[in-house]
C-alpha cells in the first residue's frame, strides 16, 4: 500500500488539495484526487517533477492531462491498456463461441444424417438407391469436414490472437514496474524485486547492500540547460548505473533524479568499490549538449550505503541509505557515505 499517512496527516493534504483542485478545470474525478494526492503528499517525485512545470506555468490542468498524469505516473498499468485488454480477450470469447456453436449445428446435423441413413440401409435398397446413399453420404461428409475445416482455421487464428494478447500482457505487466524515461525499475517494481531478499532466508544469510544516489544539483542542470536536457542527463546516470552493475542487481529510478541499487550477495566493503566506480564513472562521463555538442562536464553523484542487518525491512534500510545520501551531500556532495559514519 502506497497511502501510508494517518488521519491528521490525510485530512491536511485534503485541505490543501480542496483549495487546489477547484482552480483548474478537470472534473472532480478519483484519478483527479488521487494526482493531486500524491503530489502534495511528497510520495510521488516523478509526477512532481512532471507536474511543478505545468503549475509554475499557470497551465489549466483539464481532463486531458489529468489522465495523461493519472496513467503515467499514478496508475500502475495504465486504464486505456488495461480497457484494451479487456476489450480484446471480450471479443476473442465472442468469436470462439460464435465458431464452435456453427460447429456443434454442423455436427448434429452430420449425426441425424448418419442416423437416416443407417436406417435406410437397414432396409432392401437396390444398386441405384445404393449408389444414392452413398453419394449422399459422400456430399454430408464433404460438409462436415469443411465445417471443421473452418472451425480448425478459426480456432488457428484464435490461438494466434490469444499468443498476441498473452504478449500484451506481458509488456503491460513489464510497463508496469518500468520507468518510462529510463527504462530501469520504477518504485513499484524495485520493491517487488526487493521484497524477496527481506522474506527469504539465503539472501538475508548471505548479506546484501542498498545504494540510495541522487544528481548533485540538478535544479542547476535544469535552470542551465532545460528540462529536456534534464532528463538526458538523467538518461546518462541511468545507462551508467546499468554498465556497472551484474545481471541481479536491481536498478530503480526511485524519484526525479533519484536512484536506487540493491546489490545481492555484495559485503560492504564490495558495495563501497562498486559504488565509488559509479560515482567515478559520472563524474569523469561526459554528455553533449543536443545543440552545441560541447561535452558538459561537472555532473556528480552522491552516493548513501546501507548493509542490510538481520530483521531489517525495506523501508528501514532505504531510510538509512538515505541517511548516509544526506552525509554525502552535507560533506561537499560527490562522495560516497556508509550509514552510521559522519
Ligand atoms: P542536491 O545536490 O541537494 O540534490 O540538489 P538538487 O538541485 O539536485 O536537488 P533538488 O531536490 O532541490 O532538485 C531536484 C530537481 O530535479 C528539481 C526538479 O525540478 C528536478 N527534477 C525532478 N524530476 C525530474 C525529471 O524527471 N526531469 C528533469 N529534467 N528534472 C527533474
Ligand atoms: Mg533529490
Ligand atoms: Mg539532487
Amino acid at each position: 500500500m502506497k497511502y501510508t499517512q494517518e488521519t491528521a496527516a490525510s485530512g491536511e493534504i485534503l485541505r490543501l488539495l480542496l483549495q487546489k483542485i477547484v482552480l483548474h478545470p478537470a472534473a472532480f474525478t478519483p484519478a483527479n484526487y488521487a494526482v493531486w494526492y500524491e503530489h502534495l503528499a511528497g510520495i510521488n517525485p516523478a509526477l512532481s517533477a512532471a507536474m511543478n512545470p505545468l503549475l509554475e506555468s499557470r497551465a489549466a490542468l483539464d481532463n486531458e492531462i489529468i489522465e495523461r498524469l493519472y496513467s503515467q505516473y499514478v496508475s500502475e498499468c495504465s486504464s486505456d491498456m488495461q480497457q484494451k485488454l479487456r476489450g480484446g480477450i471480450r471479443q476473442l470469447l465472442g468469436k470462439l463461441a460464435e465458431c464452435t456453436s456453427d460447429a456443434s449445428r454442423e455436427a448434429r446435423r452430420f449425426g441425424s444424417s448418419l442416423l437416416s441413413h443407417g436406417k435406410a440401409l437397414q432396409g432392401n435398397l437396390d444398386s441405384d438407391e445404393l449408389l444414392a446413399l452413398i453419394n449422399n453420404l459422400a456430399g454430408d461428409t464433404g460438409k462436415m469436414h469443411g465445417s471443421m475445416r473452418t472451425l480448425e482455421s478459426q480456432l488457428e487464428a484464435s490461438k494466434l490472437e490469444v499468443e498476441k494478447l498473452n504478449k500484451e500482457i506481458e509488456s503491460a505487466r513489464v510497463e508496469a514496474v518500468t520507468d518510462p524515461l529510463t527504462g530501469v525499475l520504477n518504485r513499484r517494481g524495485f520493491e517487488l524485486k526487493a521484497q524477496p531478499l527481506f522474506s527469504d532466508p539465503e539472501p538475508a544469510q548471505k548479506g546484501f547492500c542498498l545504494l540510495m544516489l541522487d544528481i548533485d544539483h540538478f535544479k542547476k542542470v535544469n535552470d542551465a540547460y532545460g528540462h529536456l536536457f534534464g532528463d538526458k542527463v538523467i538518461c546518462a546516470v541511468a545507462n551508467t548505473l546499468k554498465s556497472k552493475m551484474k545481471g541481479q542487481d536491481a536498478i530503480a529510478r526511485i524519484g526525479g533524479e533519484e536512484f536506487a541499487v540493491l546489490l545481492p550477495e555484495t559485503k560492504l566493503e564490495g558495495a563501497f568499490v562498486v559504488a565509488e566506480h559509479i560515482r567515478q564513472a559520472v563524474e569523469n562521463g561526459k554528455i553533449r549538449h543536443q545543440n552545441s555538442n560541447d561535452p558538459i562536464g561537472g555532473i556528480s553523484v552522491s552516493i548513501g550505503i546501507a548493509p542490510y542487518t538481520p530483521g531489517g525491512n525495506l523501508p528501514e534500510l532505504m531510510d538509512r541509505a538515505d541517511k548516509a545520501l544526506f552525509i554525502s551531500k552535507h560533506n561537499g556532495r560527490n562522495k560516497t557515505s556508509i550509514f552510521g559514519s559522519r
